[in-house]
């Protein structure tokens, strides 16, 4: 059974979930939350799936999602979104032109790994991965399903990975003041996920950034932050961040622990969450 009432931090099919939107709200359901977020990588295209089917179950659902950016010095932070109107102008043009340049990185990596000798087939890739979101992990389950390699990870480590020979960096790369603006003019409500994703130490995550990006919240209660926990509940009261906190569940066990519901929020983050929205 889910530990808080909401969880504001999930996957689905539309992004690198596992479940569909409408099969997540069913096992957010049975396990108890009173509400959840779909949070899919840069794109809404689930929420409104999601919603529908939460209000057949009687589960409350946000429109969310979960923005990569980039800050000056070339740190990725994923910057997430709540209460959002799908058909916002800059959500759409956000996502036209994200899924352009994610397209046509795809097929240059793909073509990249030709050239290397590997028997690629752009249009059989896309059979396979129709998506708009397919990108690396798709190409290294594809060269696995040729025989190529026995493990997606020996993909990244010896050809797509950051810096390996057919690694290309992102052609569309939005700054933490880009896509706290995006989801600000869709209506919705920007908060930093996982801060400690690729830190370890709380004071050298650039706090006043997200603060003057006009970010409202931080995530505290996230599998990542495991022991970071008092100190970024610390952080917040300081800075005066919202602590937020979802589970970041794919549909999948991490660490063979099934965690929808384990990280989450109690009803009156979402109050305040809602009454920054207004
Ligand atoms: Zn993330
Ligand atoms: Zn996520």
């Amino acid at each position: 059974m889910s530990k808080f009432e909401w969880d504001l931090h999930l996957h689905s099919t539309v992004s690198d979930g596992k479940l569909s939107p409408s099969a997540l709200v069913a096992v957010a359901e049975l396990v108890g939350l009173k509400g959840m977020a779909i949070t899919d990588h840069n794109t809404t295209e689930g929420c409104m799936e999601a919603i529908s089917e939460g209000k057949r179950l009687g589960i409350e659902v946000i429109c969310g999602v979960e923005l990569s950016s980039w800050d000056d010095k070339n740190n990725n932070w994923h910057i997430l979104g709540y209460f959002l109107d799908p058909d916002a102008k800059s959500l759409v043009d956000f996502q036209r032109r994200y899924f352009k340049a994610r397209r046509q990185r795809t097929e240059d990596i793909l073509k990249k790994l030709g050239d290397y000798g590997y028997d690629v087939d752009i249009s059989e890739f896309r059979r396979i991965y129709p998506g708009d979101n397919a990108s690396r992990p798709h190409i290294a389950m594809y060269l696995v399903s040729k025989g190529y390699f026995s493990h997606v990870q020996d993909v990244f480590e010896k050809e797509i990975g950051n810096g390996k020979r057919c690694y290309i960096p992102d052609y569309y790369k939005l700054t933490v003041y880009e896509a706290a603006k995006i989801i600000r003019e869709a209506g919705g409500v920007p908060v930093l996920a996982h801060p400690m994703q690729d830190f370890d130490n709380v004071w050298d995550v650039p706090w006043e950034m997200f603060k003057d990006s006009g970010i409202v919240g931080i995530e505290v209660m996230h599998p990542k932050n495991k022991g970071y926990m008092e100190a970024l509940t610390l952080i917040a009261e300081k800075f005066d961040f919202l602590p937020t906190g979802g589970s970041d569940w794919h549909g999948n066990e991490v660490t063979g622990e099934f965690i929808i519901g384990q990280f989450g929020v109690e009803s009156w983050v979402i109050e305040r969450l809602r009454s920054f929205n207004k």
